[in-house]
């Protein structure tokens, strides 16, 4: 096949990339490198079964005909997406819409890369796919969440007025190797400090709770939703839930750091519990994750500590 990933530089598109590559399919990849990075692909230079356009997917584009267009490209760190707003929202509506067209116009399949903020701060826990959520729609991560929700909306509005064929994927907190150092992300942060000897910032109590899926399992969850004929929501992620202090102090273990633990201020709409349900993939796609916290923060070290070396590096010569 030849299948689209827009935001195939990310984090989550380019590991979506080289497991769609290694299955013997050619991969085109749309980025413009917003949040995404040139890095992530430099290992397919010479890949002829893979292309790069840079491109803005608020656009229109059409690089050809396609069989298979994966959603992806949109800011996703909460840092991110407050910087980039308007860019987020846009992205996710007429971003999407640009896609779904696409996807219309050469009857290709098409996955949208949801998300767990879809449930807000939520009232009901673990959370399944039937629960509406519970979402500020004007706060500061509203430009996230709202975008998502859109973008869920009209995937459903494409694929039952346009008949599309479309599968949407709601993905919980998700990290490993290329997860960006400086994104603002809990484990990136905590991994950063922790390796450079600096104090561990838990904002607030640290008693908030999140669900932590390891990159590899994640892309599996995708793989197995892209495959399937379920048109619905799916949740993807690992159900184990940790308290962000938890989180620390497994990321001290693991990294060998004696970091102080230190209090900040928890952000605004900062959810307190993060768990996604996850029956449905397990009895219709077969899914469920392998890798633990602790295991899956010993298979990113390494990815961390080079980094940090390559911004002491930078550091030196700058
Ligand atoms: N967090 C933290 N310290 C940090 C970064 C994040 O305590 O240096 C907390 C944050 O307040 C949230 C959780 O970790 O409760 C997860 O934050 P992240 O930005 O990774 O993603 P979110 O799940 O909030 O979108």
């Amino acid at each position: 096949m030849r299948i689209l990933i827009t935001g195939g530089a990310g984090f989550l598109g380019s590991h979506l990339g080289d497991a769609l590559l290694g299955e013997g399919n050619n991969v085109v990849c749309v980025d413009n490198l917003l949040t995404g990075r040139a890095t992530n692909l430099r290992h397919l230079q010479n890949e002829p079964r893979f292309e790069f356009y840079d491109h803005d997917i608020r656009e229109p584009f059409d690089f050809g005909h396609v069989d298979y267009i994966f959603a992806f490209a949109s800011a996703a760190s909460p840092q991110d997406y407050m910087e980039w707003g308007i860019e987020t929202l846009l992205t996710g509506s007429i971003g999407i819409q640009n896609c779904l067209e696409l996807a219309r116009k050469y009857n290709a399949k098409f996955l949208l890369a949801s998300t767990s903020e879809c449930y807000g701060d939520p009232l009901i826990h673990p959370q399944k796919e039937s629960y509406w959520g519970h979402v500020n729609p004007i706060g500061p991560r509203s430009v996230y969440d709202e975008a998502k929700r859109f973008a869920e909306a009209l995937t459903m509005a494409y694929h039952r007025y346009r008949k599309v064929d479309t599968r949407i994927v709601r993905i919980f907190n998700t990290y490993g190797p290329r997860l960006k150092l400086n994104d603002g992300r809990v484990i990136s942060n905590f991994m950063k400090q922790a390796l450079r000897g600096e104090d561990i910032t838990v904002y607030g109590a640290g008693s908030q709770t999140r669900s932590f899926c390891y990159v590899s399992d994640e892309i599996e969850g995708i793989l197995s939703l892209a495959r399937s004929d379920e048109h619905e929501p799916t949740n993807i992620g690992n159900p184990q839930e940790f308290t962000i202090l938890e989180c620390a102090h497994s990321v001290l273990q693991i990294a060998g750091a004696k970091s102080k633990i230190i209090h900040a201020p928890l952000p605004v709409d900062d959810p307190k519990q993060r768990c996604p349900d996850i029956t449905k993939a397990k009895a219709r796609l077969g899914w469920e994750p392998k890798i633990g916290l602790e295991d899956g923060l010993r298979l990113s070290l390494e990815w961390f500590s080079a980094e940090v070396r390559r911004e002491e590096l930078l550091t030196m010569v700058t």
